[in-house]
């Protein structure tokens, strides 16, 4: 069993329903469990051209699934609450990136974890310490240190 961190993001067709509904689907995924989920932020866009603000929340998981398969799952889950990949970063109604997979360092053409970009997102690391204030990241790093360097974006607790 390995505990991870699900990254969850929505700014199109009522996000509070996407992110809602995005985990009952999450807790659905075989040999997975959502352990606890973080209050819900809203975030201002960091994607190209003018989009709505986002929600976001993150999500701790326990999984018997490699990574790879935990990611095959959340695309599906994805696709199925109408996710289309158009712009780079561009508005979306779901997101759901794998931020941390127990300790592991993992580096494939589909799956880079810890999710690179953590460190410079506020609207991921305030949610991940709302759930574990505590976490050290697998190079050592502690979350909070991370916290606390983060550059500042509009983010608020819903
Ligand atoms: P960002 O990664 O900056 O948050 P994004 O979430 O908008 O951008 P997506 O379009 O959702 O990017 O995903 C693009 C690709 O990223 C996916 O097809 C997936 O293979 C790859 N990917 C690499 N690492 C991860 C990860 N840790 N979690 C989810 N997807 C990942
Ligand atoms: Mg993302
Ligand atoms: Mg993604």
């Amino acid at each position: 069993m390995i505990r991870c961190y699900i990254g969850l993001g929505s700014n199109l067709a009522n996000p509070l329903a996407q992110l809602h509904s995005a985990l009952e689907s999450i807790d659905r995924i075989p040999v997975t469990r959502v352990v606890a989920s973080s209050p819900f932020y809203s975030s201002a866009p960091v994607g190209p051209g003018e989009q709505p603000d986002y929600v976001n929340a993150v999500a701790a998981l326990d999984t018997e699934l490699p990574a790879e398969s935990l990611l095959d799952a959340l695309q599906a889950i994805e696709n199925d609450h109408g996710r289309e990949r158009t712009v780079r970063w561009g508005a979306r109604t779901l997101d759901l990136d794998i931020l941390l997979f127990g300790s592991e360092k993992l580096s494939t053409k589909r799956l880079t974890v810890p999710h690179p970009r953590i460190p410079e997102r506020n609207f991921v690391l305030v949610p991940l310490a709302d759930l574990a204030p505590d976490l050290v990241m697998p190079d050592g790093t502690p979350l909070q240190s991370l916290l606390q360097q983060c550059p500042e974006n509009r983010l608020h607790r819903l």
